[in-house]
């Protein structure tokens, strides 16, 4: 790491000295201030061989405190250890660039976007959102530096202004990106309902769903939230749009719906759901042969579980709950026999969410893909059950 540390470091300030000296030589005015500036760089870079990266650093500002026109490339090298996995020390030189009086707009705010990259690759987020609302105060056209600042709101939490922000980002680069808004009105739907305000959460949820039709989440926590208040049968119709809209999804509703018809007193109203679903997605199928081994009825559970693991021979989950219910039905070879096949499925289990877009993989859902930052890109992944489907 530090071999690439100092090839980069070296170049660009190879380029530096050399550019300025060239400039220098023409105007044949090499003056006090200069020469200390050039003696600072070379100092800077002896530290760098000599594995000294902190005097170094120290030489550095040192140079860029005699002559201003110096801060962006000083912005690069704070990048350059920000990019080599050392944030503090891109921090300091950041830091060092923005308290510079006098200095030009653009590098300000770009010495800002820079200073809360580093903040947030520290973990200090407050501060993140802090120099990006200056930056996009200075300069309301910066995109990355919305989109940064939307990011960290977000991971603070703080929906409302990542709502603003998402419009600002959306004018800026003409994008219909309803889908996120969607996300943010639904997080703030499920805050509101944390902290006990269920009106507000009810409208926030509405307005997620009106924004974006296909927000699952909204439809799932909007379901949630008629459930506490007693309006289960308001709950099961919002729960139910999930399965018309994503049956690769539906897996996040069954638990939920299971309940509701219980607290209903409508067992029967749940199998006919699941009947009906069972043509249209695999896991409605495996969710039907649990009804019915709760139910006692093993050998239809037994028979839909057998052609589902025919066509999908690796779903672990199925393997599992067929093996039980052979075991129930004293069925000792065929629950073995099963044995064998769960085991080698073991080999190709793992991630059970796939990224469409960047095939990030996760063993937890999220609306919005960790290594992309792209929303609504995870999916179940291909051969975990559930056919990989296009965003709906
Ligand atoms: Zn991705």
């Amino acid at each position: 790491m530090i071999q690439e540390l100092l090839i980069g470091i070296l170049g660009l300030i190879a380029g530096l000295v050399l550019g300025r000296l060239g400039a220098n030589r023409s105007a044949r005015a090499l003056g006090t201030q200069r020469a200390q500036e050039g003696l600072a760089y070379i100092r800077g870079v002896n530290f760098l061989l000599a594995k000294e990266p902190e005097r170094a650093i120290d030489e550095f500002v040192k140079a860029v405190k005699l002559n201003s026109d110096t801060a962006e490339a000083y912005l690069a090298l704070g990048n350059l250890f920000r990019s080599q996995g050392d944030p503090a020390r891109a921090l300091r030189v950041h830091q060092s660039i923005t308290c510079r009086p006098g200095l030009p707009h653009q590098v300000l705010v770009q010495a800002l976007y820079e200073l809360a990259q580093d903040y947030k690759a520290c973990g200090v987020l407050e501060q993140a959102r802090k120099a990006l609302e200056e930056a996009v105060g200075k300069d309301p056209k910066m995109l990355p530096a919305w989109v940064l600042l939307q990011e960290v709101q977000w991971e603070l939490g703080q929906w409302e202004d990542a709502l603003k922000a998402q419009e600002r980002i959306s004018k800026l680069r003409k994008s219909d990106d309803r889908n996120v808004a969607a996300h943010l009105w639904a997080e703030l739907g499920k805050a509101q309902m944390e902290r006990g305000d269920r009106k507000a959460a009810r409208s926030s949820l509405k307005k997620a769903i009106s924004t974006n039709e296909l927000c699952l989440d909204a439809y799932l926590h909007l379901g949630d939230l008629y459930a506490q208040e007693g309006a289960d049968q308001k709950a099961v119709a919002m729960w139910k749009r999930v399965l018309d809209l994503a049956p690769e999804f539906t897996f996040l509703a069954y638990d939920r719906l299971e309940h509701a018809f219980f607290r209903l007193g409508q067992v029967s109203g749940l199998e006919m759901l699941l009947r009906a679903q069972a043509e249209k997605d695999p896991f409605s199928r495996l969710y039907l042969a649990r009804h019915l081994r709760k139910k006692g009825e093993l050998k239809e559970a037994a028979q839909i579980l057998e052609v589902l693991l025919q066509e999908r021979p690796q779903w672990m989950e199925a393997q599992k709950d067929l093996i039980q219910i052979y075991a129930e039905q004293g069925l000792q070879k065929q629950a073995l026999a099963h044995c064998r096949g769960l085991t080698d499925s073991l080999g190709g289990s793992g991630p059970a969410f796939r990224c469409s877009q960047c095939g990030h993989e996760s063993f937890e859902l999220s609306w919005k893909c960790p290594g992309c930052k792209r929303w609504d890109t995870l999916r179940p992944r291909e051969g975990f059950g559930w056919d990989v489907r296009g965003q709906g």
